[in-house]
Formats: structure tokens, C-alpha cells, sequence
């Protein structure tokens, strides 16, 4: 029987697993920040969570998991300097910024779920917090961790002896974030972090901002996690997830709040990161204008499906790169899979009822020992993929026994593959008229036009699939 192995951040290095509260695990993601689409490496992180999630299920806890939506607050550099992300997309989409907050968050959980990344226990919204973090920075304010500026209300990092203690493997990115910083003016010590931002009292006036005990304004960004994880799942919880470029500002900083202003350390018993996903050797990012989103590759009629299994497919932590090579090897191995579970579906169904005795018990024993133990070991996905292949080309495995596995393993993969069947389509000239309007609109990346077609045919009772052989209809 394989113990929960996982990397921790805090400590750097694989520790064992085991939950504060016997049988059940808290974990706290960090969110999106909803000012556009958020992009293929954005989603790996709820990839590596949901991993994380499905596996402590398969291994017998219950979860409980929080994802935040970072609708107010985030400024366009993580050093509180720059202009807010959501204000800027509503200026120039002529939008509010409840609107836009309210589409890419729609768009958001609408890719989740074509990714099969379940939804939380939770979604927390920072605009739904304000009071909860206005309460923990007064908190912090009576512990003499504050301080006011102009600007701002700022934590005062020299007040916090553990400050930075997640920093000492990435030194470079720290530095780098560090220099950023200390283009602030004003502040105490060069990594102190906004709390609250003030309105300036001049200035055209923000369209989300709120009243506060030192003036109008809106929440720093850190302040919105430490204070939404303390309410959704207590001090302390068990796992806190995020991008590794979230260590060295963003969970540095969450780290020095939260247990300054509960008194509890360590805040978090295991801080997992998962790394970056390059393209063409550099980070995906907005900035460098090299973003691409989910319908970018469902209108080349990629199956979302064969992102995750590119995805799984590389251990969560390295840092990995997606060239169209890379997918299209990950394309035709995800068909090739579903194309052998459909198999094995159809076989099992025909050996039903003939009783028949098992042939390969043990086998089974011990490759569904072999998954667990690669999962067991810090969410080891591509060991666990390789068992996968084993199954579907075993000889010794009979078909129910095949599926039974299939079976087990999808519940932590969730790539389709249990109880797959073969796709039948329906004809119908009118819908595949409508089908291929669609089509061509996410060609020419017209997106609004293809989500028209997509409603107008949901409104009808007609849902779309866009599975490995390109979109496909169905009467729901
Ligand atoms: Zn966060």
C-alpha cells in the first residue's frame, strides 16, 4: 500500500502526506484574475489541482477545495504598481468591469469543464470579501504590522521574522521580483505590499471601489487569498496550489499576512506549485503577446481532452513546452487511447453475462498497484499514463477486466476513457450547415459568432462535442 508522497515548497522537498483532520484534506487554489481569456498555461495549474484533488479521493479522503476568482485588485505587476487589469479591459472594451469580470469567468469555468477539472467546493470571489479583508487587515493594523503612505495601506515586511522563508530555492525570480519593488517610492523596506489601495481623491473614480476605515478603495491582491482561505477553510489548512510563479510575491506574501493575523504557524502545512508551460523557449504569457486559449485549438479541432493528456503527461513540476509537434503527438496518442477504450467498452459489453472466469486477477492486483504507487509519488502522471498503456495492450487482461481498470484509472485521469463508446452521427442538413458556419467562424477566430451558433443549437436541445474526430452533435 503506497503513503501520499508530495513536494513541498516549504522545505523543498518530498514529504509525507497526511491531512490535519483525519480522512478529510483542505486545499486552497489560487485563481484567475477574470480581466480576459485565461490562457492554455493558466489552466495548467487547475489541471495539476484537480490531479491532486482526484488522487487523494482515490486514496480514501474526502476534499474540500476553494478556488478564488480574482475579479478587483490585481494590478498589472505584482508589486502594486501599474494600473488594474480589470479596470484597463473595461476601458477598452467599453464594458463594465462587473461585465467582463462576469464573461471571462463564465469562459473560465465553461474551459474547466471541457478540461474535466471539476468545479470547487467553493468559488470565492474577492468582490463578494471586501468585508472579511478589510477585518483582516485591521487585524494586522492592531498587531503594528502597517503602515499608511499616500497610496495605501502596506504591510510592513520587517514586522514578520519568517518573511520570505518559501524564497530560498528561487533566488533569481526573488531578485527579480525584488527589483521590480523597489521601483515603489515611499515604502518602509523594499518588499512591504499594498493591503489597501486608496482612490485618489482626485482622480476619475474607479468602478469598483468600496469604503474602508482609511478611506475609499479596493484590496490589495494577497491580502483576498489569506483572507478568503481563512473563512472557506480555517487556519490551518492542508494544501495550498499555485503557479511556481506565484512563490516568490504573491505566497511569500500570503504566508506573512495570514499567520501574523491568526497567530498560527505555519498557515499551510504543503505548498505545491506546478511548473511553467513555454513556448518556442519562452513562459506563455499575455505580455509577450504568444497566448493561446482553448479555442484557439478546439477551432484547429483539438480535442480539450488531448491538452489534458498532453498535460498529464509531463510531471506537474518540470517545466514543459507546447509546439505543435508536442501536439500532435499528444493528438494521435489521446485517439489512439480512446480508440482502444471504445474497444475494450464494446468487447465488455459482448462478454456480459457470459460469466467466464477472471484471467488475470493478480494482474490486475498489481498494475492497479502500479498506478497508485506513480500517483502516491508526488502526482507521478506520465509513470501513471505508462501503466495505462499497459493495460490497454495487455494480452493477459481480459476485456471487463481491462475496463474495470480503465475504469478506476479515469477516475483520477479523466480523460474520457471509461466506458468510451463509438461515435454515431446523426445527419441533418440544416444543424450541419450550422455546424460548419461554426466551424469556419472559430477558423477565422470569430468567436462570438461561433458561441451564437453553439446557444442558438443548445437553445434547440442540440449539444456540441468536439471530440477527437473533430466537433460532433448530439440530441441532448
Ligand atoms: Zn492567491
Amino acid at each position: 500500500m503506497s503513503t501520499l508522497q508530495f513536494y513541498n515548497a516549504l522545505g523543498r522537498k518530498k514529504q509525507a502526506f497526511e491531512p490535519l483532520e483525519a480522512g478529510r484534506v483542505r486545499i486552497y487554489s489560487c485563481g484567475p484574475t477574470v480581466y480576459s481569456h485565461q490562457h492554455i498555461g493558466n489552466m495548467r495549474a487547475y489541471v495539476f489541482a484537480d490531479v491532486l484533488k482526484r488522487t487523494l479521493r482515490a486514496f480514501g479522503f474526502e476534499v474540500r477545495h476553494v478556488i478564488n476568482v480574482t475579479d478587483v485588485g490585481h494590478l498589472t505587476d505584482d508589486a502594486d504598481a501599474g494600473a488594474d487589469k480589470m479596470e484597463l479591459a473595461a476601458q477598452r472594451s467599453g464594458e463594465s468591469v462587473w461585465e467582463i469580470a462576469d464573461r471571462f469567468t463564465r469562459i473560465f469555468k465553461d474551459d474547466l469543464a471541457k478540461l474535466h477539472v471539476e468545479p470547487p467546493d467553493v468559488w470565492a470571489r474577492a468582490t463578494d470579501h471586501i468585508a472579511e479583508q478589510i477585518e483582516m487587515i485591521q487585524r494586522l493594523e492592531a498587531r503594528g504590522a502597517t503602515y499608511a503612505i499616500s497610496d495605501g495601506i502596506y504591510f510592513d515586511t520587517s514586522t514578520a521574522p519568517h518573511y520570505g522563508e518559501l524564497l530560498q530555492n528561487v533566488d533569481l525570480e526573488a531578485q527579480q521580483a525584488q527589483d521590480r519593488i523597489e521601483q515603489a517610492q515611499a515604502k518602509r523596506n523594499p518588499a512591504d505590499f499594498a493591503l489597501w489601495k486608496l482612490s485618489p481623491s482626485d482622480g476619475p473614480r474607479r468602478q469598483m471601489e468600496w469604503p474602508s476605515p482609511w478611506g475609499r478603495g479596493f484590496p490589495g491582491w494577497h491580502i483576498e487569498c489569506s483572507a478568503m482561505a481563512e473563512k472557506h477553510l480555517g487556519v490551518p489548512f492542508d494544501i495550498h496550489t499555485g503557479g511556481v510563479d506565484h512563490i516568490p510575491v504573491h505566497h511569500t506574501n500570503e504566508i506573512v499576512q495570514t499567520e501574523l493575523a491568526t497567530g498560527v504557524r505555519p498557515c499551510v502545512r504543503f505548498w505545491m506549485h506546478n511548473g511553467w508551460l513555454m513556448m518556442d523557449g519562452e513562459k506563455i504569457s499575455k505580455s509577450k503577446g504568444n497566448t493561446i486559449v482553448l479555442d484557439d485549438l478546439e477551432a484547429k479541432q483539438v480535442d480539450p481532452l488531448v491538452l489534458r493528456y498532453f498535460l498529464l503527461n509531463t510531471h506537474y513540476r518540470q517545466q514543459t513546452s507546447f509546439t505543435s509537434d508536442a501536439l500532435e503527438g499528444a493528438r494521435a496518442a489521446y485517439a489512439r487511447l480512446r480508440r482502444h477504450a471504445v474497444e475494450v467498452a464494446a468487447e465488455a459489453a459482448a462478454e456480459a453475462g457470459q460469466g467466464g472466469e477472471s484471467r488475470g486477477a493478480a494482474v490486475v492486483g498489481e498494475l492497479s498497484e502500479r498506478f497508485r504507487s506513480a500517483l502516491a509519488d508526488d502526482l507521478n502522471t506520465p509513470q501513471a499514463l505508462a501503466v495505462l498503456w499497459e493495460v490497454v495492450r495487455s494480452r493477459e487482461l481480459g476485456s471487463r477486466e481491462k475496463q474495470q481498470l480503465l475504469r478506476e484509472f479515469d477516475a483520477v485521469l479523466a480523460l474520457g476513457l471509461a466506458d468510451a463508446q463509438p461515435e454515431v452521427q446523426e445527419s441533418d442538413a440544416r444543424i450541419d450547415a450550422l455546424m460548419a458556419e461554426r466551424q469556419q467562424a472559430r477558423a477565422q477566430r470569430d468567436f462570438a459568432r461561433a458561441d451564437e451558433i453553439r446557444d442558438q443549437l443548445r437553445a434547440e436541445g442540440i449539444e456540441i462535442e468536439d471530440g477527437p474526430e473533430g466537433p460532433r452533435w448530439r440530441r441532448a
